[in-house]
């Protein structure tokens, strides 16, 4: 199915939820804590193909390219909903939030036609291959190492806290290309085929319990040059498209559903305690995420003015969901603990991944307020 662009939003919704209704797999509505690994990886995979098979993939990309050629109010209207729904997070997050976009702004048309399809349809699954144990804040200092050999590069070097990287097929991976050349023209961005010899994915095991990301090591690893997205020399423009795509404005919305369904509980846990009044302080800020995603999706089409409002809605949904797990680890009775237990540890994450929120602090100082360096 594909859908026309939609001005009736309304009417997106209610399709929207009819849709997830009928589509949410029962077994993972019913024990979605209780699946094996095996089962989860399962309904997610599977998940990505009912997204597309219903056109619910690439909601905001241009039609040209294989999306559905809606907004970006669709694109969160429908992670709205679906968060709701208590949908699966499928495996395609990347390719579809970070990889496709930037295969349209810097991609050739053979790259284009060879990998959008598959991402859309849920059959290829990618990672982003960006921070080493050297370079995660400092991205510019990455030193995996991408070496002229013929018509292509041998990469070696060790990226890690890569998420999807025991899953996927490709690897959006920034590596040094010229070593001699100065900082930012001497890296390129690879498509890097993570299903050849000489890839090694080690699962890290987080403090939750959960394995969400890798370690991932490349021992002389073939990349031809078709390969290679945007010139030799040129990884680093490409990359800061990947990264403005990634302060998610998906993101907050997502965690806005999971915090307030959170939130609620915590109240009824506050209630008539010294605690009330601080959960009614954590709620009134949680509304404020929402209204934050609503005017960034104002921003649509002023897209510095959108990134900025990122940084901001980035650092107000993670650091918010850190107390309230703390509050809720605090006051809950006996028979919640273990719930608040796992919140707790799960957004330890939060204030690091996609940009920790001292380096949105930096943007946001230097960006939006104009304060000197
Ligand atoms: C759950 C999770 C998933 C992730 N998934 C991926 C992924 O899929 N792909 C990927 O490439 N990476 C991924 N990351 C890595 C993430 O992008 C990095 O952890 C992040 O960029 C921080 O880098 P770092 O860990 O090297 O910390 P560092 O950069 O070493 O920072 C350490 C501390 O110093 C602070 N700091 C650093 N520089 C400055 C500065 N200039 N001013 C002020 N403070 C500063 C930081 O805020 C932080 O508190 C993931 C991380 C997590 C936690």
């Amino acid at each position: 199915m594909t859908l026309s662009r939609q001005t009736d939003l309304a009417q997106f919704r209610a399709d929207a939820e009819q849709w997830l209704r009928a589509s949410v797999p029962e077994r993972w509505k019913a024990e979605r804590g209780a699946l094996s690994e095996q089962d989860t990886t399962e309904v997610k995979r599977e998940w990505d193909r009912q997204l597309f098979a219903g056109g619910f993939a690439g909601l905001s990309l241009p039609a040209e390219h294989g999306g559905q050629g809606l907004g970006l109010a669709e694109e969160v209207a429908f992670h709205e909903l679906a968060a709701r729904a208590h949908a699966p997070e499928g495996f395609g997050r990347i390719g579809k939030i970070l990889t496709a976009p930037t295969l349209i702004v810097h991609g050739t048309e053979e790259q284009r036609g060879r990998f959008l399809p598959g991402i859309l349809s849920g059959e290829q699954v990618w990672c982003q291959g960006f921070s080493e144990p050297g370079a995660g804040s400092d991205l510019a200092g990455v030193s995996t190492v991408a070496r002229r050999d013929g018509n292509g590069y041998r990469v070696t070097g060790q990226k890690v806290w890569t998420s999807f990287a025991d899953v996927a097929d490709r690897s959006l991976l920034l590596a040094r290309s010229s070593p001699d050349a100065p900082r930012y023209r001497n890296l390129s961005m690879l498509l890097l085929d993570m299903r050849q010899p000489g890839v090694v994915v080690r699962p890290i095991k987080q403090i939750s319990g959960a394995t969400h990301f890798a370690e991932v090591f490349f021992e002389d690893v073939w990349v031809a040059d078709e390969d290679r997205l945007g010139d030799d020399g040129q990884g680093w423009k490409v990359a800061m498209t990947v990264l403005q795509n990634e302060r998610g404005i998906v993101e907050g919305i997502t965690r806005y559903v999971e915090m307030r369904g959170d939130m609620d509980l915590l109240i009824a846990h506050c209630a008539g305690t010294e605690y009330e009044r601080a959960a009614a302080d954590l709620d009134v800020r949680l509304e404020l995420v929402r209204w934050q995603v609503a005017k960034s999706v104002e921003l649509e089409d002023d897209p510095v003015a959108f990134v900025r409002a990122s940084s901001v809605l980035k650092v107000t949904w993670s650091e918010l969901w850190q107390e309230m797990t703390q509050l809720g680890l605090r006051v809950a009775p006996a028979e919640h603990l273990a719930h608040w237990r796992h919140q707790y540890l799960e957004t330890r994450a939060s204030s690091i991944y996609s940009g920790s929120s001292e380096i949105q602090r930096n943007i946001i100082a230097e960006r939006v307020l104009g304060l000197p360096k």
